[in-house]
């Protein structure tokens, strides 16, 4: 018999047997809701950049889970960590804390230089922190003057989340209308319109929520100074300026923080994707005592936020890229890598930062009428990708985005970008046949 901490190791295969890729897609088709589509592979193990299939094929992952797997795959540090944690005390609710949530609160508030009186609550994704940030906002509602406020304004091409509060502030119409009503107060005005901030951000309004770089929109970085402007309208307003770096946050852009160099002061952060190094969590950062008081208690909760486990995971997240050089080998390995792609002709645009990037496709040998009108050209490249052995992500019919482990070497990304311009020939080729076809 095994004594408690020190589990029977067993290979999780014998709970789920194995199987073909195409067998187990057969019963996921049968047995998952279809929200997804049906899923490109079936992985089954991964290590440092690389996973592989349940059909034994290897990959480069170069969209590291959609920015979560910072430290790439089996993280031996994260791992020892994180099995430790749950070996000695795994979950305990909210009506109690532990050392690892605490010690993480103050490495987020230390790596985020936040003022005395910040403030950190723990959540299970991006969208949770989101929804914590919508209903502090909503908590913005009366200030000194008795003015009240009741909207919040976002931008066009947002993305923060599927939950409902979340999904009020996301701009994509597919995303939104099946589920109308939602929130109410909520306006989107065009991306990176200062006129349009200035026009619609006044006395009556809650927040402002940001991405720096809108990820799910393609890579498309906020323009230069429009950050500071929009942190002096909203402080003149008496809106909270509410910056959503779930994608960008945690070393993708090179910084901690991307807007880490930018000297402006929000009223919150929130946080998710990489924060875990692969295990679920997301965090708000809610910056001065005022603001971190707008929630009191009683107003907000989650029983699984901030627990042993998810905390201790990301601490060693933390850990491992300020102690392992990873901020400075992404800095380095993106700079190298946006002028490689730049330099070809099948691409046509290169934007982001770090190892957050988006680049639009021109068509095989930079020839955009060798593809046919209206064909999702970055769909058919991930699917030459993946035949050939990366995974890339297609946000838009023409964009590719990469958001790999912070840990990818040049060489490794190298192999990439010596097939882009087979994958694209290939693509633009497969999408040809299928337009004789029809
Ligand atoms: C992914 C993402 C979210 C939502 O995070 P989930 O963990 O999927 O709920 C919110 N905001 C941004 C900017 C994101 O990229």
């Amino acid at each position: 018999m095994s004594t408690p901490n020190t589990p029977e190791t067993r290979p999780v295969s014998e709970l789920v047997g194995t199987s073909t890729g195409e067998s187990w897609l057969a019963r996921y088709s049968n047995s998952l809701m279809g929200v997804f589509g049906t899923p490109q592979r079936v992985l089954v193990r991964g290590q440092g950049c690389h996973v592989w299939d349940a059909d034994g094929k290897q990959y480069l992952d170069l969209l590291g889970g959609i920015a979560v797997n910072a430290l790439g795959h089996a993280h031996p540090f994260v791992t020892s960590v994180i099995s430790s944690q749950l070996a000695t005390l795994g979950h305990v609710s909210n009506f109690f804390t532990s050392p690892t949530q605490v010690a993480l609160a103050e490495k987020l508030l230390e790596l985020a230089h936040a003022p005395a009186g910040s403030k950190v609550f723990f959540a299970n994704s991006g969208t949770e922190a989101n929804e914590a940030a919508f209903k502090l906002a909503r908590r913005n509602s009366v200030r000194g003057d008795g003015t009240r406020r009741t909207k919040i304004v976002a931008l066009e091409g947002a993305f923060h989340g599927r939950t409902m509060g979340a999904l009020a502030l996301t701009a994509k119409k597919a995303y939104r209308e099946p589920f109308a009503p939602l929130p109410a107060g909520v306006v989107h005005i065009p991306f990176g319109d200062l006129d349009a901030l200035r026009a619609e951000v006044d006395d009556t309004t809650q927040a402002l929520f940001l991405e720096p770089i809108q990820g799910e929109a393609g890579v498309v970085p906020l323009p230069d100074g429009y950050l500071a402007e929009a942190r002096r309208i909203t402080r003149d307003a008496g809106a909270l300026l509410i910056v959503d770096e779930v994608q960008t946050g945690v070393g993708r852009t090179g910084e901690w923080f991307a807007i880490g160099d930018s000297g402006v002061v929000p009223d919150a952060i929130s946080l998710a994707k990489g924060l875990g190094g692969g295990f679920p969590i997301g965090a708000l950062i809610t910056f001065g005592p005022e603001n971190s008081a707008l929630l009191s208690a009683g107003q907000h909760g989650t029983t699984f936020g901030g627990n042993p486990v998810a905390t201790a995971a990301a601490l060693a997240t933390l850990h491992a890229i300020e102690s392992q050089g990873v901020l400075a080998n992404v800095r380095a390995v993106g700079e190298h890598v946006r002028s490689a792609l730049a330099k070809l002709p099948e691409v046509a645009e290169v934007r982001g930062r770090g190892l957050l990037i988006g680049f639009d496709l021109a068509g095989p040998g930079g020839d955009t009428a060798a593809v046919p009108d209206g064909a999702n050209l970055a769909a058919a490249v991930v699917e030459a990708g993946l035949e050939a052995g990366f995974i890339v992500n297609a946000p838009g019919p023409r964009t590719i985005r990469l958001a790999p482990p912070l840990i990818l070497t040049a060489d490794q990304a190298d192999t990439f970008i010596a097939a882009l311009p087979q994958l694209v020939s290939r693509a633009a080729a497969a999408l040809n046949s299928q337009q004789e076809d029809s």
